[in-house]
């Protein structure tokens, strides 16, 4: 049986590469998508693990021929998913995780319809000002730069089908993974299975009980309430940066 297909977008510098990692570890049958990229390696990074880093030429050579599923500039620099890892896993049965930006999230919905989207924001822009400022390896130019991207991005956030927040890592790593299996189980019978919807469900309220960490909205209405105040919340911080 092929696996499922899932994108997982969040702001940069959120805290979603952990999260995505914990679920790496804690469940079995997934695989992450390691993306092509122009930009240079940051301290830590390593060539082929987090990204396989290449120059603009060789960007564009794969593109022409064909070799990207999608792809998408941000913040100066090109991005792209390689096709045939993609492809091949997901005929061998694993549930392909691709960790992209909205532009590229939407290329996936119009490909594979049935590829299940999942935003992963903090609770708030001040929490995802607070992540930013935290990351040394970054410039004060960039991190305004990420935060003007944000204000972007957040507005797509309805558009997913699954909005986690990730206030705490071990939650919403579990979030993930009930959303992901329980919309496989959904698929598997053929749109009917009551029990993935409520196991989805207990989920949920198991975690809102929690002090509301992995919480998940599928509510449009829910979704762009958050958006909204998180839009507001980001004008805030960049005007205080300005
Ligand atoms: P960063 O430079 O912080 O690693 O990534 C910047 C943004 O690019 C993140 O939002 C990340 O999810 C996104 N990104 C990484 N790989 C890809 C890709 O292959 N395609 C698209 N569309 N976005 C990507």
């Amino acid at each position: 049986m092929e696996g499922k297909l899932v994108v997982l977008s969040g702001f940069s510098g959120a805290g979603k590469g952990t999260v995505i990692k914990k679920l790496m570890q804690s469940y079995d049958g997934y695989v992450l998508s390691v993306s092509m990229t122009t930009r240079k390696p940051r301290d830590g990074e390593t060539d082929g693990v987090e990204y396989h880093f290449v120059s603009n030429e060789a960007f564009e050579d794969l593109l022409k021929k064909d070799g990207f599923l999608e792809h998408a500039g941000f913040v100066d620099h090109y991005y792209g998913t390689p096709k045939a890892f993609v492809v091949d896993n997901m005929a061998a049965g694993r549930d392909v995780l691709l960790e992209i930006e909205v532009q590229g999230a939407m290329q996936i919905r119009e490909i594979f319809p049935e590829a299940v989207l999942i935003f992963i924001a903090p609770p708030d822009a001040e929490e995802l000002a607070r992540r930013l400022f935290g990351r040394a390896t970054e410039t004060a130019e960039t991190v305004t730069k990420r935060l003007v991207q944000a204000a972007t991005e957040v507005k797509a956030v309805p558009d997913y089908d699954y909005l986690v927040i990730n206030d705490d890592v071990d939650a919403c790593a579990d979030a993930l993974n009930r959303i992901i299996r329980g919309a496989q189980a959904v698929r598997d019978s053929s749109g009917e299975c009551p029990e993935a919807e409520a196991a989805v469900q207990a989920g949920q309220d198991r975690l809102e009980n929690q002090a509301g960490s992995g919480r998940v909205y599928t509510e449009y209405i829910q979704k762009k309430s958050f958006a909204g105040k998180f839009g507001v919340g980001l004008a805030e911080v960049i005007a205080l940066r300005a």
